[in-house]
């Protein structure tokens, strides 16, 4: 069948391909523990599952307009205020389906060919993929564990060029679950101050899922100067465990929130009418729930933290938030003759282990693999068993 080239220059998703190739071999019978997908093992809230029901009941079931109903975007509008300090008018919101859509949409409306955005590697695996669908050039910042997977004021200053036209900041990353703190950001704010061109695409999605009390923190906070040039991604899914509701959000320049309209008016018209009032009373509702999410969260991440530096080869430091350890592997992938890099050593894990990883390099970064501890204690239990068991 013949394909477009764009289609053909595409990746297919590694997080989801992975957890569609665990879904099929428990399909089979096969006793896989996955811990690829970042989606919450959590139920979605009584009170959010209450305010769709009654969406149904009450009619709530037609077209909303296309940038999401008003009243889910005051509800986003006031969760700016209070949780962030920032403020937008709802013409500065757009509803999409997911946080994923959003960041399609923007790069769709603001990206050309010839336009390089750059990337701090590891990222998540959409980002590039993301990018090249708008006819525009990845660049990749490599990072290391020294940095704490993060990118430097001089590190980013290297790295613009004329045609640079965006950066994607995520913090709490996925994969490598370091956060951005207010220093970070000042010395990127600092040189993003200079570029009034570039486009900051402040991916948010993980701000809820922060350990040991730190304290997130958006780069509007600390240089507000960037208003214009920022446009924040954020959405329901991960704080909310609502990742199959698809509710995401952005928020920025009116002009871009306004182009970002436009496409979507053009593909899917509006998200889901009965996930926007459920979504609606998640902003609303209080934060209890996320709370107790992320204590589970935390003493997960404590115990995966210790038992699998156990492992000789295996090391990494501890995520200080998201709910990925994002595991350097080197060490196992040169004492396991056989095993060559971090792709054969996931297959290896998946086949002799039964537990699903993603490899390091979907992300940007191999040697790695990337463990999602979105899933049950007693499950992480039993693949670090099973883990120590072929890895010794
Ligand atoms: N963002 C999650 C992950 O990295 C969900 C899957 C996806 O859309 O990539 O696993």
């Amino acid at each position: 069948m013949k394909l477009s080239k764009r289609i053909s220059n595409t990746k297919t998703s590694a997080t989801i391909a992975m957890s569609m190739k665990a879904r099929e071999l428990m399909a089979k019978g096969k006793d896989i523990i996955s811990l690829s997908a970042g989606e919450p093992d959590f139920d979605t809230p009584e009170y959010i599952k209450k305010a769709a029901i009654d969406a149904i009941n009450t009619g709530n079931t037609k077209y909303t307009p296309v940038d999401g109903m008003l009243n889910l975007k005051e509800a986003i509008v006031k969760k700016f205020k209070n949780e962030n300090n920032l403020n937008y008018s709802a013409d500065q919101i757009i509803v999409s389906t997911g946080c994923k859509q959003s960041i399609y949409n923007l790069c769709q409306a603001t990206l050309d060919l010839g336009d390089e955005v750059l990337i701090p590697s590891p990222y998540w695996v959409s980002y590039p993929e993301i990018v090249k669908l708008s006819d525009a050039t990845p660049i990749f910042v490599n990072t290391t564990s020294e940095t704490d997977f993060k990118i430097t004021g001089k590190i980013l200053e290297e790295s613009i060029t004329k045609k640079t036209r965006m950066l994607l900041l995520n913090s709490p990353s996925n994969p490598s679950g370091f956060i951005y703190n207010v220093e970070d950001l000042k010395e990127i704010g600092d040189v993003l101050k200079n570029y009034p061109d570039i486009i900051i695409a402040s991916d948010d999605i993980y701000e809820h899922v922060i350990f040991n009390n730190k304290k997130f923190t958006n780069i509007q906070n600390v240089c507000p100067e960037l208003y214009d040039q920022t446009v924040i991604l954020n959405g329901v899914s991960k704080a909310y465990a609502m990742t199959g509701w698809r509710i995401g959000y952005a928020a920025g320049h009116v002009d871009i929130i306004s182009a970002m309209k436009k496409i979507q008016s053009q593909s899917t018209s509006c998200t889901c009418s009965i996930a926007q009032s459920a979504a609606k009373a998640a902003l609303e509702g209080g934060r209890k729930e996320i709370s107790d999410m992320v204590k589970e969260y935390e003493i997960r991440s404590e115990f995966l933290h210790s038992e699998l530096n156990k492992i000789e080869g295996i090391s990494y430091k501890k995520p200080e938030g998201s709910f990925y350890a994002f595991v350097n592997v080197d060490g196992v992938i040169n004492r396991i003759s056989g095993i060559n890099d971090d792709f054969e050593l996931a297959e290896y894990l998946l086949n002799k282990a039964e537990v699903a990883v993603v490899p390091g390099t979907a992300f940007g970064s191999p040697n790695h693999i990337r463990i999602s501890f979105a899933t049950s204690l007693e499950n992480l239990q039993k693949a670090v068993r099973r883990i120590k068991n072929i890895l010794g």
